[in-house]
């Protein structure tokens, strides 16, 4: 019998700014899973990030919304920065889970991310909620990746998913630094956000 159980794919981020990369791996993510939406989850206050640098919940999350705005199977949540105190991804996981209690939820993440994930605050309660689709990212050869996903499923029972190798050098922290330094990050995100960011001023000090 054919399961109709909705399936959710949860983009998290601090999207400090939101660029190409965080676009493609959302929208491979959707394709090679069949994903029925993407929600886009802008961080609030991260416990593992120097927050110094970082704009507003409001800020951010205007910028996901004007680059998600042409994909319809895309929606941007502010769950995340309405909530006081630290971003806890199992948490949130936890209170989506509550809006679609037949679900299945996926939750995309980058290279970097994937060899980080098991320090995250309960991550095996991440791993119960939803399965996880990784996309490479940098430096990390797409073996290596793949056997940190066999030691995911065989720790912790994870469901992992390796998208097709693809890789987008691009950052927020390049952005940001670019930014500082005058030189042009035209092309690294949609026309709106880029307008956004320089009509505001934003990242220039
Ligand atoms: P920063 O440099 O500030 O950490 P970032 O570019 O890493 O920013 P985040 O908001 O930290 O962006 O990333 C959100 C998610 O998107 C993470 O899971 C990250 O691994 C993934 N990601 C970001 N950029 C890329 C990219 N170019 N290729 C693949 N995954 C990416
Ligand atoms: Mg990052």
């Amino acid at each position: 019998m054919r399961s109709c159980s909705k399936k959710i794919g949860i983009m998290g981020g601090t999207f400090n700014p939101i660029h190409y990369g965080h676009l493609m791996i959302a929208e491979d993510a959707r394709c090679f899973c069949n994903l029925d939406e993407v929600i886009f989850i802008p961080s609030g206050n991260s416990y593992m990030k120097e927050t110094d640098d970082i704009l507003s919940g409001e800020l951010r999350f205007h910028m996901v919304k004007l680059a998600i705005s042409s994909n319809e199977y895309f929606i941007c949540s502010d769950i995340e920065i309405k909530r006081t105190g630290n971003s806890y991804t199992y948490e949130t996981l936890e209170e989506l889970r509550k809006h679609y209690p037949e679900a299945e939820l996926y939750f995309i993440l980058g290279a970097d991310n994937l060899f980080t994930i098991e320090k995250w605050k309960c991550s095996e309660r991440i791993f119960k909620e939803c399965s996880l689709i990784a996309a490479s990212r940098g430096e990390v050869e797409f073996d290596s990746l793949k056997k940190q996903a066999d030691s995911l499923k065989e720790n912790y029972q994870a469901n992992v998913i390796l998208l097709p190798e693809r890789k987008m050098d691009i950052s927020s922290t390049e952005i940001r630094e670019c930014i500082l330094n005058n030189q042009s990050v035209r092309y690294m995100m949609p026309e709106e956000v880029y307008d956004y960011i320089f009509e505001r001023k934003l990242y220039s000090n």
